[in-house]
């Protein structure tokens, strides 16, 4: 029962997994709406929930013939305030003085805790403390050490609002010094692993080492798991080459990039990020408030239709959903509008040149090796002989890939015979995994590969198809084919 992935653009869409949508029921709609890849966000959840979510993936996708990205986001250092008293909410306004303290206490007006023990090290005088995504605005008035609740961080308030339970806290001016892998992470990482989620994504990346490091400790844990580095912080955005070199694949988290940053700074930062991994080849997402409306309202803002329609045009490989799909009131239907939208800017043709200048623009054009000189050949054919579809037989997943990079403006169908592979390589631009097993001889796996694209709805007779692969050839060889011919 495949889901009909031909009706499906080309960027790919991520849906966070949460309560408004963790159901078998929901996260079939979602998956013939469109999401290639589904999010595990570690900042929510108990190991038990993910894990339950987790096979429901895993079941709708083998159910539909649809393979699926499972990405686990890791929450990484994110500062919090503590619980409340009775857990409820109370205002604070402009100039009232509360303190923020590493003793555990029932939050009030005068004091709340975090839990993060280096606060009052890594803030001076006069630095901005921003609470709830930056609604709140605090400033540091004194810092008390040792004090009756440990450590005390005095604040007063310059714009104020309402304090909730466990809402993050942004030191914009200051350098915080916990390392990037939290005891939680390292717990969250290996749970992970275990369970056999497809990529990992780190949160709060500040150096090119936060990245190898923890790609480091997914080995040591036996995972091979490719890794996305979260830009959301300054420090990241200062090194931005050298974390796109070491990364697998990146995320303009423009949510605490917003924050941590200021709002006027993230378009930009979201075209040079795209740009670079564009070029270096390495799989984009760009993440949160992309239909923000939509969590409450059933039709999206102009405004954010706009910033989807952008986010493509600057050549994004996806686009991801956050509360709208975790906890909106319209995640089907919030993933529908961004296909949707999609789907128009794809059939245009600013769409279709901003394409060919990245495919043009990639950096290791000459160093790539044969994989990369065939895929860049297969992109070239398809778009000479406007080509319905290009179809590559993979078993790493590598050629695909090259293929995907070089943005031939026409779907992919990535022929993988293994289950781990397929997954992985869905979220990709234009790459349509078909997991089954492979034929063996070069004329058999054509028949098997034309009879899948047309199963799929991706061509029809008289249509022109791009074949690119490699076969087994005597002698333990194996020889990279290419072709292009029409359907019968
Ligand atoms: C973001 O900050 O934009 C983001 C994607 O991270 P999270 O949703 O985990 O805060």
């Amino acid at each position: 029962m495949n889901v009909n992935a031909a009706r499906y653009p080309l960027t790919k869409i991520v849906a966070t997994v949460g309560p408004a949508s963790e159901d078998p029921a929901s996260i079939e709609a979602m998956i013939r709406a469109g999401v290639s890849t589904f999010r595990l966000n570690f900042s929510h959840g108990e190991h038990e929930r993910h894990a339950e979510v987790y096979n429901t993936i895993r079941d709708v996708a083998a159910r539909l013939g649809r393979p699926t990205t499972i990405l686990q986001d890791l929450q990484g250092p994110k500062l919090r305030i503590g619980e409340l008293e009775d857990d409820r909410p109370f205002v604070v306004t402009p100039g009232d003085q509360i303190a923020i303290c590493t003793d555990v206490v029932q939050g009030t007006k005068d004091r709340v805790s975090t839990s993060y023990e280096h606060l009052a090290h890594d803030v001076r005088v006069g630095d901005a403390i921003l609470i709830d995504d930056g609604l709140l605005e605090l400033r540091v008035a004194e810092l008390r050490f040792g004090a009756e609740w440990g450590d005390e961080v005095i604040a007063e308030v310059v714009h104020g609002g309402l304090v909730k339970p466990r809402k993050g806290i942004n030191l914009p001016g200051s350098n915080v010094t916990t390392p990037s892998m939290t005891a939680k992470d390292v717990e969250d990482l290996a749970f992970g692993i275990a369970l056999g989620v497809d990529m990992i994504a780190l949160s709060f990346v500040r150096s090119p080492q936060d990245v190898i490091d923890a790609k480091a400790r997914i080995g040591d844990l036996g995972g091979s798991q490719p890794l996305i580095a979260k830009i959301e912080k300054p420090q990241a955005v200062r090194e931005l080459e050298a974390i796109v070199a070491v990364s697998d694949g990146l995320m303009v988290a423009r949510g605490d990039l917003g924050v941590e940053m200021s709002p006027d700074k993230v378009p930009l930062i979201q075209k040079r990020l795209i740009r670079l991994a564009n070029r270096a080849g390495k799989p984009v997402i760009t993440a949160t408030q992309m239909l923000e409306s939509m969590i409450v309202n059933p039709r999206p803002t102009r405004a954010e239709a706009s910033d989807i329609a952008n986010a493509l045009l600057d050549g994004t490989d996806a686009v991801m959903l956050s509360g709208e799909t975790a906890v909106g009131s319209w995640p089907t239907r919030t993933v529908e509008t961004m296909a949707q939208i999609a789907r128009t800017i794809e059939a245009d043709d600013t769409w279709r040149l901003a394409m060919q200048a990245i495919g043009d623009d990639i950096e290791h054009a000459e160093s790539g090796g044969i994989a990369y000189a065939i895929a860049n050949a297969a992109a070239n054919l398809a778009h000479d002989l406007k080509a319905s579809a290009i179809a590559v037989l993979t078993a790493t997943g590598e050629t695909a890939e090259h293929v995907s990079q070089h943005r031939p403006g026409v779907p992919i169908l990535a022929f993988a015979d293994r289950a781990h592979v397929a997954a992985r390589l869905s979220l990709w631009h234009g790459l349509v995994p078909v997991h089954e097993p492979l034929a063996t001889n070069t004329d058999d796996v054509i028949v098997q590969v034309e009879a899948g694209i047309r199963r799929l709805g991706f061509a029809a007779a008289g249509d022109r198809i791009v074949i690119v692969g490699s076969v087994p050839r005597a002698g333990n060889r194996r020889a990279l084919f290419l072709e292009c011919h029409h359907l019968d």
